[in-house]
């Protein structure tokens, strides 16, 4: 039995012997007792308290070109907007900022389309994205949409990329999204985040990151990847082992 067991076994013997004295002076309600119990890990107890890596975690998805295909949009309003500045193939997109690929006299242009209005709202859900996110909620994870707003258009950013988890996930889901320029002020287990550098921030990151693959991130070799959506169990459960449970 691992030691959080224990050690939550512990907790619930202590919290009983502290309603004693209530039950003994008959003034004890069932409160204290349940309020004991509700501390107790019962997922890891039911499991036997093995070393399982499926207990509850905090998990953090990142939303650009992580939950969300970010291209699809840029692609789409770059050909409304812009037709005239040629696309770049998937190969071609070498660099997390998308307009540092671009010949250097598009990059105002490349850099202000996504301050058109719908960008962040249109994005379409990367496959299996979504029902992902609701299968680690399902399952008892903790689950929280963490994403940075875009600088150069900070405002219609942040409140369309509300727009779109109310869109795609319903209202209740707005309490699960956090917006920071800095992932390393977030305390989680995981991050799964297309982005290199995301761990480069005020703080010492305590979560695992975990490479959504994009063409930009696949020279690093340093850190745990997924190629799709479907295989988000299997990195947890890597990035738990790496931890130590
Ligand atoms: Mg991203």
């Amino acid at each position: 039995m691992r030691w959080e067991s224990w050690m939550s076994i512990l907790w619930v013997l202590v919290s009983a012997c502290s309603c004693i004295p209530a039950i003994l002076s008959g003034s004890a309600d069932t409160l204290c007792i349940r309020a004991a119990f509700a501390a107790l890990p019962l997922t890891g107890l039911m499991n036997g308290g093995a070393a399982s890596t499926r207990t509850k975690k905090t998990i953090l998805v990142d939303m650009d070109n992580t939950l969300v295909d970010w291209e699809e949009s840029f692609n789409r309003h770059m050909k409304i907007h812009h037709p005239e500045v040629p696309l770049l193939q998937p190969h071609q997109r070498q660099q997390w900022h998308h307009a540092k690929d671009f010949p250097p006299e598009h990059f105002d242009t490349v850099e202000a389309i996504t301050g058109v209005a719908g960008f962040w709202r249109t994005m379409r859900p990367n496959d299996y994205g979504i029902e992902a996110v609701k299968e680690m909620l399902s399952e008892g994870h903790d689950v929280f949409l963490v994403s940075a707003p875009d600088p150069n258009c900070t405002d219609l950013c942040a409140y369309e990329k509300v727009q779109w988890v109310v869109d795609q996930l319903g209202v209740e889901w707005k309490q699960r999204l956090i917006l920071t320029r800095d992932k390393t002020l977030i305390r989680g287990d995981i991050l799964f985040d297309d982005k290199p550098t995301v761990v480069d921030g005020l703080m010492e990151p305590i979560w695992r990151h975990v490479f959504f693959t994009q063409p930009y991130n696949k020279r690093f070799d340093d850190r745990p990847r997924i190629d799709k959506w479907q295989d988000w169990r299997r990195a947890l459960d890597e990035a738990s082992v790496e931890k130590g449970g």
